[in-house]
């Protein structure tokens, strides 16, 4: 058994503020990354082109940060419960450690990794937390249940001291050249392009990969963006939003240094509405843990609706409504804009991520897991705690205490996109029609005639009233 410690990373690509990586080099002066490219992950069906994009390039990135410390991330192509063990074993590492995560696929693979490690005597970190600032077991009401509202969560979780961040190392041992070459019979491969992978995405990333560019863009917001969030957060059309999804969904960025800068905003402030704007991007952060919180304590999440009213809720499923929700079609401007914006640039603003979910499910009638599984196969922050409570928020199926929200899409469109900028921004076929016809949604037919651009498919009231039928029913039904 040599000194080497294997630091398998997952969703933490970063070198700085890793609380598992940092731990390894407490034991170790000798720390050696592993990637572990994960065939029951990668099937390009499920998975968005532009998040393997992101997620390659901060491969590439972190190998590069491995280099300049002295050591190598290792790449591997396979399924993890056979590869880590194995590579351990051929590398006769003391150790493998690596952060928890909240996801039940990522829980049992990590519990199979465990039992191949112990088959071959080689250690592994307890269950360490590093993506969330509190761990889900920290954070219960006061009969030591998880929360399943927001509000007493926030309370609870914002009054904890939040953890600082970690040093990790500047330098590390890595491997000899002999070591090398027996890395390579265990399968350690060249890291391959997202192409390579079966991903192809030419478009542009809306936040560039690796840490270094997470640390940049966290600055930058945090120096003034942050201030005027709460009364820019929710226009589309105004870049009002951090854009650090991606960043926290790999863990390009850890989350302690993400805190520690909203700190230091909170301590620049000079001006009351800058620290509630401040206070209203904390909040973010901590649904963001909500989300991970509830996935790990409810992994049932995942496989539907949590309120009973929505478990067997008769959905209509209109696969060619589908498909115009999908392609941006559907008559409506702005929930069309909306998901030309996500098939453009693979990311949503949040605003709209929560009307089209709205539409697709009070307005189409439409099965909200439907909308979830095409949103990751879109997002380049696709994340299954994130979206699943961004779906069962919107579908209100979900922990929401409101029962039914709807949205009026056009009232959305007044409200928060006044100018159609955001609109005729995504639908270059809307960019002469008036402004009011657009935020009404109400585009008279002899203008349809002369541009490329559908009548509504349905009508909101309508809908609207269909749903609310369904919703009774499902009620009496439950009652019975
Ligand atoms: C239907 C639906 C699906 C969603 N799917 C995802 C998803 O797959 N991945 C994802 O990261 N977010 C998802 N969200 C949440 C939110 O829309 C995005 O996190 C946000 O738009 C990302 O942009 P930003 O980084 O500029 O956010 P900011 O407004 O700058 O917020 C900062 C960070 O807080 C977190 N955050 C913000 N809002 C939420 C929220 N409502 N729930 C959880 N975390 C939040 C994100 O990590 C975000 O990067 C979804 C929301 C809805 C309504």
């Amino acid at each position: 058994m040599s000194d080497l410690i294997l630091f398998w990373h997952r969703r933490d690509l970063r070198i700085s503020d890793n609380t598992g990586l940092a731990a390894a080099r407490q034991q170790s002066t000798k720390v050696v990354g592993v990637f572990c490219l994960d065939p029951n992950i990668l099937k390009p069906d499920d998975i968005a082109s532009v998040r393997v994009t992101y997620m390659i390039g901060c491969l590439q990135a972190l190998q590069e940060r491995y280099t300049q410390a002295g050591s190598q991330l290792l790449i591997l192509h396979d399924d993890p419960v056979q590869a880590i063990p194995r590579l351990a074993l051929a590398l006769k590492a003391k150790a493998v450690f690596w952060n928890w995560d909240v996801e039940p696929y990522s829980q049992k693979r990590d519990r199979a990794v465990i039992e191949g490690l112990k088959e071959k005597g080689i250690e592994f970190l307890p269950k360490n937390w590093d993506q969330l600032l509190h761990a889900p077991e920290d954070i219960c009401t006061g009969s030591n249940q998880p929360y399943t509202v927001y509000t007493p969560f926030w309370k609870n979780w914002s009054n904890k001291p939040k953890p600082t961040p970690v040093e990790t190392f500047a330098h590390a041992q890595g491997l000899t050249e002999v070591e090398k070459e027996k890395a390579k019979t265990a399968g350690v491969i060249e890291l391959p392009s997202a192409k390579e992978l079966g991903f192809v995405w030419d478009g542009e990333l809306i936040i560039a990969p690796g840490e270094i560019a997470a640390q940049k863009r966290l600055k930058e917001f945090c120096t003034h963006a942050i201030e005027e969030y709460q009364q820019q957060r929710n226009f589309p059309a105004t870049d009002g939003t951090s854009r650090l999804s991606a960043a926290l969904k790999f863990g390009a960025i850890g989350i302690r240094t993400v805190w520690k800068a909203t700190q230091q905003a909170l301590e620049n402030s000079c001006s009351l509405e800058a620290e509630a704007s401040i206070r209203a991007w904390q909040q973010e952060l901590a649904w963001r843990e909500f989300y991970q919180h509830a996935m790990y304590h409810f992994p049932e999440l995942a496989e539907g609706a949590y309120r009973d009213t929505f478990k067997n809720f008769p959905w209509e499923n209109n696969t060619e409504y589908f498909q115009a929700w999908c392609e941006g079609k559907t008559g409506y401007p702005i929930v069309d804009a909306a998901m030309r914006q996500l098939n453009t640039i693979g990311w949503m603003h949040n605003r709209c991520r929560m009307i089209v979910a709205n539409f697709l499910t009070k307005d189409l009638l439409i099965n909200p897991q439907w909308g979830e599984k095409y949103f990751m196969q879109k997002l380049i922050d696709g994340d299954l705690s994130a979206n699943n409570g961004g779906w069962q928020w919107s579908a209100s199926s979900g922990m929401d205490p409101k029962p039914v929200r709807i949205f009026n899409p056009a009232t959305q469109a007044q409200k928060f996109d006044p100018d159609a900028e955001y609109i005729r921004q995504w639908i270059p076929e809307l960019r002469s029609v008036d402004t009011e016809y657009l935020i009404t949604g109400k585009i008279p037919s002899w203008e349809l005639q002369a541009i490329d651009y559908p009548a509504p498919i349905v009508e909101h009231k309508t809908q609207q009233k269909r749903f609310k039928e369904r919703y009774q029913q499902q009620k009496v039904q439950l009652l019975r």
